[in-house]
């Protein structure tokens, strides 16, 4: 903690001036000035408090060390556990300018979109338990200076010949790209930090561990690595294009492939070594059913992204109240034949079947985080087979699919079986046709039924899908211990 010079309480960081501030006094500190004396110290570590769920084994850290009483990542309501470390010494920071009541205000605003949010979400208790953290990135820096040579060739038709010209393009590229920053924690799911991205790196302070009072910050576990060809391949694209813009070069084909490997060559790409930053983010978890649901807001911009689930209840009470006067207008004005209503019926079935499905096919990807690059390189050394540099893989393997389907309740497949039905039952009459209307009516009304079945399974799918499993953590054999 960091005493007030004035009457020695705790001084934390005041989002409004920006500075240091006594809740006692109100005494003001610039950031810069106020060290602890270990932090005086030329350094390129800084002292804090970690604290660790018990439950779950996730870990943020702090400068104080005032007791924290529930957990960020898995929703528990328990008094972590602390100890003292100490942390590698970030280059930069983006201090907080959003305050928690303009988080809270810019949440609840969000939910306004969502009339189906369960109560419990809405609860002021629990709103209020948005936490500031800072979340750590890897920043890159890269750079393009050197002549350039690329090959095109253009080709056109002059009466019975095709012709192809060659082309030498040659000019000097002096490209830099700066702050491309990547999330570095693996605790904080790629998919949230894509969501509340981007941070305005203009306002980055150069770091001083004072910036965290009040505050907790994540720890940065992925290895640098890990996300420098993305970013050398942002860089090579971006040029790529930028030179295929040129209108001189507009109609010539560039023949040099768009690999990065040949346009990192081609460009002089350089990556200087990447830096640890700090970008600000509320954070609030929500638990049920064993699962849990994150909303975060970005601390410098105030956009939010945030799991709402559905209320089963509300929804059903809502869908009603809408099916009825649109059930009367299409009375009103049409003559609805049981065939159309029976045609009607199968082709809704196959729209929810293929809804739920790709419903599936997330929940799939989400729960086994297979594009999260961070969580996949912790993985990877907890196989300790070799790091994850490759790009995620999007198919599914089936046998992998089935393990999956049966490993857990909420993976299960069953609201894919009443579509089907429905859509093979509406099918068969159709293909029979039979004489009498009560055929069609039946079949019709089987079908819907079995429809509504897969329509709150979908709505079901949708909250394991606007959830998370409980975390998981595994600490051992962090690269950022100092
Ligand atoms: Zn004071
Ligand atoms: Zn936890």
């Amino acid at each position: 903690m960091y005493e007030c010079p004035n009457c020695g309480s705790n001084l934390k960081f005041d989002i409004p001036s920006q500075l240091l501030k006594c809740d006692y006094c109100q005494t003001t500190q610039d950031p810069y000035d106020i060290t602890k004396a270990q932090d005086a110290e030329e350094n390129d570590v800084f002292d804090v408090t970690v604290f660790t769920c018990p439950q779950c084994g996730g870990e943020i850290m702090s400068t104080d060390t005032s007791v924290a009483e529930f957990c960020s990542f898995c929703g528990a309501s328990t008094i972590l556990q602390s100890r003292v470390s100490r942390q590698l010494r970030p280059a930069h920071i983006i201090p907080f300018r959003q305050t928690k009541d303009a988080c809270k205000k810019a949440f609840i605003a969000r939910m306004k979109r969502s009339p189906f949010t369960p109560d419990e979400l809405k609860d002021e208790k629990h709103i209020d338990s948005f936490r500031g953290i800072y979340m750590p990135y890897w920043s890159y820096d890269i750079s393009q200076k050197g002549p350039v040579l690329l090959k095109g060739e253009k080709s056109y038709r002059k009466g019975d010949y095709n012709y192809t010209d060659h082309y030498d393009l040659s000019g000097q590229i002096d490209a830099e790209y700066n702050n491309l920053s990547y999330d570095a924690s693996s605790s904080f799911d790629d998919d949230i930090s894509a969501r509340i991205a981007p941070f305005d790196v203009r306002d980055k302070k150069e770091f001083t561990p004072s910036f965290l009072s009040g505050f907790y910050a994540d720890t940065a576990d992925v290895d640098s690595e890990i996300y420098k060809n993305d970013a050398i391949e942002i860089a090579n694209s971006t040029s790529y294009d930028n030179i295929r813009r040129v209108k001189a070069f507009s109609d010539v084909h560039l023949t040099g492939g768009r690999n990065s490997f040949s346009m990192t060559t081609a460009f002089h790409t350089f990556c200087e070594p990447p830096r640890r930053v700090m970008y600000p983010v509320w954070f609030m978890s929500y638990r049920k059913n064993g699962r849990v649901a994150y909303a975060t807001v970005n601390g410098q911009t105030g956009k939010v992204a945030a799991d709402l689930p559905i209320d089963l209840k509300k929804y059903v009470a809502g869908s009603a109240v809408l099916a009825v006067p649109i059930f009367l207008l299409l009375n009103l004005f049409f003559t609805i034949l049981p065939k159309t209503v029976l045609g009607f019926s199968g082709f809704l079935a196959m729209a929810t079947l293929f809804i739920y499905l790709t419903e599936m096919s997330k929940i799939y990807h989400r729960d086994r985080r297979t594009c999260d690059r961070g969580y996949l390189y912790r993985q990877s050394l907890a196989d300790e087979s070799k790091k994850q540099r490759k790009k995620p893989d999007s198919s599914v393997p089936l046998k992998d699919l089935i393990s999956f389907c049966s490993s857990d309740r909420n993976y299960r497949l069953g609201g894919a079986l009443s579509s089907l039905a429905a859509a093979a039952v509406a099918a068969a009459v159709w293909l029979l046709n039979p004489v009498s209307d009560l055929w069609y009516y039946a079949a019709a009304i089987f079908s819907f039924g079995g429809i509504l079945f897969t329509v709150m399974e979908i709505i079901r799918k949708y909250n394991v899908l606007a959830t998370r499993r409980l975390p998981q953590f595994d600490r051992t054999g962090g690269d950022d211990r100092a």
